[in-house]
């Protein structure tokens, strides 16, 4: 499941077409990925409209058009944007091409979980606006941050870090790194921390955010050996500051890794 670097990275292939008109919309539009949008609307508008930039935030995107069209897209488990040739062979899972007249520009889901959202108006839409704040802006603040974990206090901190209506765009890779780097276990109650401790959990959600979308929303890449990340799946594979074999459990509904010496209990 792509999380927040992963969202930026695909959300840049389709850069190359800023400031040009999308010549023809192909879609498949029986798939439900486009559930409750006004299709007829969408095929009418965006043709002739230009891409004017776009926005991601947590696991979504913004595109937005001239002629007051916006496109959302979430890219659910298997979602990809790529851009291809003007003429190129639309395939099966293509289910949204926009054709400009030098690219275009692709959207492709073969397990369908993925979503797109049109909205046809002057200003941004509802659903963009109300989403959270990116972990990244200064409105993510400790404050806001201990308020949340206060009111999930009994929940284990692994839960609550993937909950997307705070942490946006934190996975499940991305919520074991925080942990790992606070040296908090994945378990411990999110309403017990000490002050010290959540002002641990607060930098470090926000440098591994910026972490991953330096390294990953740039080409693709792996963070380096130093990261958990790299070390997470390995069979047998081992804590990368001190060699420990990494702990592995279903916390807070997902597989988890953690580093018993540097997490303990
Ligand atoms: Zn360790």
């Amino acid at each position: 499941m792509p999380e927040l670097a992963e969202v930026e990275f695909f959300r840049r292939r389709w850069d190359v077409g800023v400031g040009q008109k999308i010549a023809a919309v192909t879609l498949h539009e029986e798939k439900r990925i486009f559930r409750g949008n006004d299709l007829t609307t969408l095929t009418r508008v965006l043709p002739g409209a230009r891409l004017l930039a776009s926005e991601a935030r947590g696991k979504q995107m913004l595109f937005r058009f001239s002629h007051d069209a916006w496109l959302g897209v979430h890219l659910g488990m298997t979602g990809e944007l790529r851009h291809e040739p003007r003429e190129f062979s639309v395939g099966k899972h293509d289910h949204l091409v926009l054709a400009q007249s030098r690219q275009s520009l692709v959207f492709s889901d073969p397990r369908l979980f993925g979503r797109v959202l049109f909205h046809h108006g002057a200003s941004v839409p509802e659903w963009w606006s109300r989403l959270p704040s990116a972990l990244t802006s200064d409105a993510f603040t400790l404050e806001r941050m201990q308020a949340f974990l206060q009111r999930r206090a009994r929940s284990p901190l692994k839960g609550v870090l993937l909950q997307q209506e705070f942490f946006i765009g934190i996975g499940n890779w991305m919520a074991d790194e925080i942990l790992w780097r606070a040296k908090l276990h994945p378990s411990r109650a999110a309403g017990q921390l000490t002050d010290v401790e959540a002002r641990e959990v607060w930098k470090t959600v926000r440098f591994v955010c910026a972490g991953a979308l330096r390294i990953v929303a740039e080409d693709y890449s792996d963070p380096p050996a130093s990261w958990l990340f790299r070390h997470r799946w390995e069979k047998g594979g081992r804590c990368p500051k001190d060699g420990s074999e990494l702990g592995r459990a279903t916390i807070g509904g997902r597989t988890t890794a953690w580093c018993a010496k540097c997490q303990p209990r």
